[in-house]
């Protein structure tokens, strides 16, 4: 491992400050589950990490402000799979936090850290994508709000800016009531990386979203523009048709180590179907 200098800063202004004044050479540090891996096997050789747990804007909180539900940035996988406003609201976003890791991985590993690593396989992105979360950053620059889909790049790589921080995941009340779930496949053997995660939300309107990632550079959510897929009434073709738009954008790598194309893209439909009728139970439960 290369040396590096830890700080661990009590606010947010000396945060931002240490990460503006050392540029991309600097890291942030939440749970540490991905960065410590990383500097570790020399994948990243930051100079500077910044332990941001003592700065209070970023504490774990899951809360109410008028009809968004904020998430504190260094709120655990353990805190909002348990979290009853999550589980009722969110319900996606619950399962998909209680099947990271192990215990262990869940008592530490952060939302935003989940969500800043930027893998394309990350769990929770797919549900907050499908609850239209939003990515808020704070720099030299002030407070900047980024859409989850405007914030992914590719593995790695997102849209947060030299000296950028993220303090807090919102997710807005939908106009009308979204029912999510998550699914994913992992591998059998090994670390059990996901070879697909999904998550589909419908909405009282009839809307259909579903995101998936893994099988791509990035996590993406497309919108059932033909509404078959809400419909009780549409016929299986209908479905399939819809889904197959759905998912045109997924391209999964035929060089990963987490399963074959082929599979991938079979699991991405099974996978869609499991979430689609999940959700519309929920929806009809009114859950
Ligand atoms: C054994 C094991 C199993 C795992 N299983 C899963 C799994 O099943 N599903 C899954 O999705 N992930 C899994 N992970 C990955 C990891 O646990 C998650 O991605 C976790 O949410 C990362 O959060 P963290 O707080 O530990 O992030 P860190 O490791 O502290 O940080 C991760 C990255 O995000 C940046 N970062 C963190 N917080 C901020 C912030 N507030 N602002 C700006 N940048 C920030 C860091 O600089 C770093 O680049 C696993 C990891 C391990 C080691």
């Amino acid at each position: 491992m290369r040396p590096f200098t830890y700080a661990r800063p009590d606010t947010l202004a000396d945060a931002v400050a240490l990460l503006a004044a050392a540029g991309p050479d600097a890291r942030v540090l939440a749970g540490g589950t991905d960065l410590v891996i990383r500097l570790r096997d020399g994948t990243l050789r930051p100079s500077l990490v910044v332990d941001v747990k003592r700065v209070p804007e970023l504490a774990p909180s899951i809360r109410l402000e008028g009809d968004t539900l904020v998430f504190g940035a260094t709120t655990t996988m353990t805190e909002i799979a348990a979290h009853p406003l999550v589980r009722r609201d969110l319900a996606g976003l619950a399962e998909a936090a209680a099947v990271v890791g192990s215990v262990q991985i869940r008592n530490r590993a952060t939302l935003a850290g989940n969500v800043c690593n930027a893998s394309p396989a990350a769990d929770t992105a797919p549900s907050l994508l499908v609850h239209g979360a939003v990515v808020v950053a704070v720099g030299p620059g002030g407070v900047r709000r980024i859409a989850l889909d405007d914030f992914f790049v590719r593995s790695g790589v997102t849209t947060l800016r030299p000296g950028e921080l993220v303090i807090a995941v919102e997710v807005p009340a939908p106009a009308s009531r979204i029912a999510s779930a998550h699914e994913r496949r992992t591998r059998r053997r090994g670390h059990d990386l996901a070879s697909v995660t999904l998550a589909c939300g419908v909405d009282a309107a009839g809307v259909t979203r579903v995101a998936y990632g893994s099988v791509g550079p990035r996590p993406v959510v497309r919108v059932d523009a033909t509404g078959a897929l809400a419909d009780p009434a549409s016929s299986e073709a209908a479905r399939a048709e819809a889904f197959e738009a759905v998912f045109a954008d997924a391209s999964p790598s035929a060089r990963s180590m987490r399963a074959g194309p082929e599979y991938r893209l079979a699991m991405l439909r099974v996978l869609g179907r499991r979430a689609l009728a999940t959700a519309l139970d929920r929806l009809a439960a009114g859950e």
